[in-house]
């Protein structure tokens, strides 16, 4: 047996973690000529922590990483509209949620697995059946014989497009710029996971070490200029103090922009020894802070059902198990999405309205 992993994000990464604690051989082909995520924060949640915990990461990120306490949604003054405590999950399962530099989850991910079962400069091109066999071909000219293949390659996979029907991409028509930079957040905010709603735009900060935060800003499309050159200060004039700070002091180089999509939630996650999984097989919005820990989920997933019978039958029984969730995600993500960017000031009002005082607040 020889497995393919194609990709190595976070879902692959933690698919190899996965497959080198059951003893299954494994290379992972990554595209890039270097194993690294730059630029910008993450969160991950209880359900990913959980996961890297049994795989025995958790001090290690807590090392790099900052603890969240409190998810808060507040207006673009940073009036509180909604706030929800994460401290029932961390004395639940006794693990904190974290936000931490992409350069360090993948840095420990890496190391983890250890570069001799990793492959870069692997650009996968195509893939041939051969019997019980694939050939994989790639950019570079190599090629490699595997007995199975999980398709990592996130939200363009070409494993997808190789050997998967094709899927519908969906435009948010919202525009994302995210950044890092050296900030202290006053204490109130220290521990909270912040997301500041507009019209038709929001921000979201998060302390991600005891030296640097990580921020997120989104626009409609269709309130910019289709021009590359934004000001983005003057775009959130509106909002809060610590926002103009933030925005103004991050180095323009270090701004990563892209449009926010994902992929309409499809039921081919797998086929006769090969699967897709993370962002390949539903890439979501980021509005729940869920992709890569739903990646996540999902190698570990594989890892469970590898405990009660072969690759074959893990491949075949893993979307069973975790389509309904990812697609929930998915969807809700979706609705989230257009719920934050809303733009009608009556629909505004009533969304503040309703989040304000008729939600409860889930402190514990
Ligand atoms: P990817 O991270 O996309 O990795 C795919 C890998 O495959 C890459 O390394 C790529 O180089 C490689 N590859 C691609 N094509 C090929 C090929 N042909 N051959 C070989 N290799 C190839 N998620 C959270 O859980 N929490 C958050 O707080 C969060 N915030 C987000 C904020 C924003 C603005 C965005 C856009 C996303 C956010 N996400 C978050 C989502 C998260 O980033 C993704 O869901 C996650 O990275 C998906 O991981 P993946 O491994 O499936 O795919």
């Amino acid at each position: 047996m020889q497995v393919a992993i194609v990709g190595g994000g976070i879902g692959g990464l933690t698919t190899a973690l996965v497959l080198k604690n059951a003893n299954i051989p494994f290379t992972l082909y990554e595209a890039a000529s270097e194993i690294r995520q730059v630029g910008a924060g993450i969160i991950l949640a209880s359900n990913a922590m959980q996961v890297l915990a049994k795989y025995g990461l958790d001090q290690l990120l807590y090392s790099k990483g900052h603890r969240i306490d409190t998810m808060l949604i507040t207006d673009a003054g940073l009036g509180t509209l909604s706030q929800f405590s994460l401290k029932g999950f961390e004395q639940q399962y006794g693990l904190q949620n974290l936000a931490i530099h992409r350069a360090h989850l993948h840095e420990i991910l890496w190391k983890e697995v250890g570069g001799q079962h990793i492959k870069l400069n692997k650009r996968l091109h195509s893939v041939i059946r051969d019997g019980n066999n694939f050939v994989l071909s790639f950019e570079d000219g190599s090629t490699s014989l595997v007995t199975h293949i999980i398709g990592a390659d996130g939200i363009k996979s070409k494993v997808r497009e190789l050997l998967f029907p094709a899927v519908q991409y969906r435009s948010a028509n919202q525009v994302c710029w995210r950044g890092v930079l050296n900030f202290q957040l006053p204490v109130s905010y220290e521990h909270g996971a912040v997301e500041a709603w507009g019209k038709g735009k929001r921000m979201g900060f998060v302390q991600i070490n005891e030296q640097e935060v990580y921020w997120y800003a989104v626009i409609n499309e269709d309130m910019i200029a289709t021009d590359q050159t934004v000001d983005l200060p003057a775009l959130f004039r509106e909002f809060h103090p610590i926002v103009k700070d933030l925005l103004e002091q991050t180095s323009p180089d270090k701004l990563i922009r892209g449009p926010l999509y994902d992929i309409q939630p499809f039921t081919t996650w797998n086929q006769s020894r090969v699967c897709l999984l993370g962002d390949a097989a539903h890439a979501t919005t980021p509005n729940l802070g869920q992709g890569a820990c739903q990646a996540i989920e999902d190698a570990f997933v594989l890892g469970e059902l590898l405990k009660k019978g072969t690759l074959d039958q893990a491949i075949e029984c893993y979307p069973a198990v975790r389509m309904e969730k990812a697609h929930y995600v998915v969807n809700t993500s979706w609705q989230l999405g257009k719920i934050s960017h809303l733009t009608n000031p009556v629909g505004m009002g009533l969304r503040n309205f309703v989040l304000k005082y008729l939600t409860p607040d889930f402190v514990n």
